[in-house]
């Protein structure tokens, strides 16, 4: 097995309109460039100074996305060209967000990140915490931030009835949230859920962005 051999059966099992984020965290910038020349140009960090660098160091066509728990005083870091942050657990981080957007004449796409597993840790945002900003004045009056939608993580577990029943709660976060807030918005569309272990079960239950990583790196 290679790292061309793993994109290409991944893709092979990815619907059209489903997005690949390969997650890079700790690999080197070598094993970054070759899945890069195997066609992925979405990748995925959880630490900033790593995403940072990264970001420095290798190709500007890649789409950078933050998939890990986020410190509002980081994200000025990021600001400047992040793509896409998964892990909006907060309306504290939401507002550093939407400052440091203004700031670089930026509108940063957010996910919501929602506690779906029983993991203690693992971070996320109930439906109340999230109705509860959605509903604040200030994220009514936020212009440089865009919710396109949700993120989350099931258990570690070879159980999949559970994988299943967790990834269907954020499926229903989702919905529910496109009809109360949402419904004439065409971005908010995403549902980013399915990890290596679990991708292809988060493919049936309506994911459209998946994050691997091990799968693609691991040879
Ligand atoms: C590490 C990580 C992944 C990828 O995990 P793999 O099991 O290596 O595919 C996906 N999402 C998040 C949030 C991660 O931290």
């Amino acid at each position: 097995m290679n790292i061309r051999q793993n994109i290409e059966d991944i893709k092979n099992n990815l619907p059209e309109n489903v997005k690949l984020v390969a997650v890079s965290k700790t690999r080197s910038n070598e094993d970054i460039l070759g899945a890069y020349s195997f066609g992925c140009k979405i990748f995925g960090e959880n630490k900033v100074k790593e995403l940072v660098k990264k970001h420095e160091e290798l190709p500007k066509d890649i789409e950078w996305h933050f998939i890990g728990h986020l410190q509002t005083n980081k994200v000025k870091y990021i600001a400047p060209f992040v793509h896409l942050i998964h892990s909006i657990d907060s309306l504290k981080l939401l507002k550093e967000i939407n400052r440091e957007g203004l700031k670089n004449k930026r509108v940063i796409s957010c996910l919501l990140q929602f506690y779906i597993a029983n993991e203690e840790t693992k971070f996320g945002l109930s439906l109340e915490k999230a109705r509860q900003i959605l509903n604040s004045e200030e994220f009514v009056l936020m212009q440089n931030v865009k919710i396109s939608g949700v993120m989350g993580m099931a258990t570690f577990t070879e159980d999949t009835e559970k994988i299943i029943s967790e990834f269907r709660i954020l499926k229903a976060i989702f919905n529910t949230l496109k009809n109360e807030y949402f419904y004439s918005s065409e971005h908010f569309c995403e549902i980013s859920m399915g990890m290596s272990n679990d991708f292809q079960v988060a493919l049936n239950e309506g994911s459209t962005i998946v994050r691997i990583g091990s799968k693609i790196f691991e040879t």
